[in-house]
């Protein structure tokens, strides 16, 4: 056992009910669903952030999710649209500290909506937008 939930799941130690496994990443239903159907695609090797995860990882977490979005669509599980969310750090929301990414069937009056404070009304100045902008552009190194 480890103090980690997920890698606790990936080696059989806790249960779960798997829909994909391969070598880099694995899927499976997350146990208190925002809609039936609602999965977590997570990556075996243990990392907290997206940040943190290997480059090959975090491609690969995106491959899966496209994969089992398609089998979700077709399952029968009632899904018009999919939600894929990704809570990166405690303050945006994670509470298990694996990487992991949902995916979240969603269909017209589910009743889930989600939510802004007040703030997200006030349009950005393209003065700020490019100032951000600005910030980011600088710690990538730049556009060529
Ligand atoms: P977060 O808030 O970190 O983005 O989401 C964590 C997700 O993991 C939640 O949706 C929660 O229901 C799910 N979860 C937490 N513990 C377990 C568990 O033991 N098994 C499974 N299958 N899902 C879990
Ligand atoms: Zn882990």
């Amino acid at each position: 056992m480890t103090t980690c939930i997920f890698c606790n799941i990936l080696s059989g130690l806790s249960p779960a009910n798997f829909v994909y496994r391969d070598d880099l990443c694995s899927a499976f239903m997350d146990i208190h669903p925002v809609n039936p159907g609602h999965m977590l695609v997570i990556p075996h090797s243990h990392s907290t952030l997206l940040s943190e995860l290997d480059d090959m990882s975090v491609g690969h977490m995106f491959q899966v999710a496209q994969k089992v979005d398609v089998a979700l669509r077709s399952s029968g599980i009632k899904c018009e649209g999919v939600n894929l969310f990704m809570a990166d750090g405690r303050s945006a929301g994670q509470e298990v500290m694996h990487v992991h990414l949902h995916v979240i069937p969603r269909f017209h009056g589910d009743g889930h909506h989600l939510r802004f404070s007040p703030s997200y009304f006030k349009l950005p100045s393209p003065t700020e937008l490019e100032k951000n902008a600005k910030m980011i552009r600088n710690q990538m190194g730049g556009i060529p």
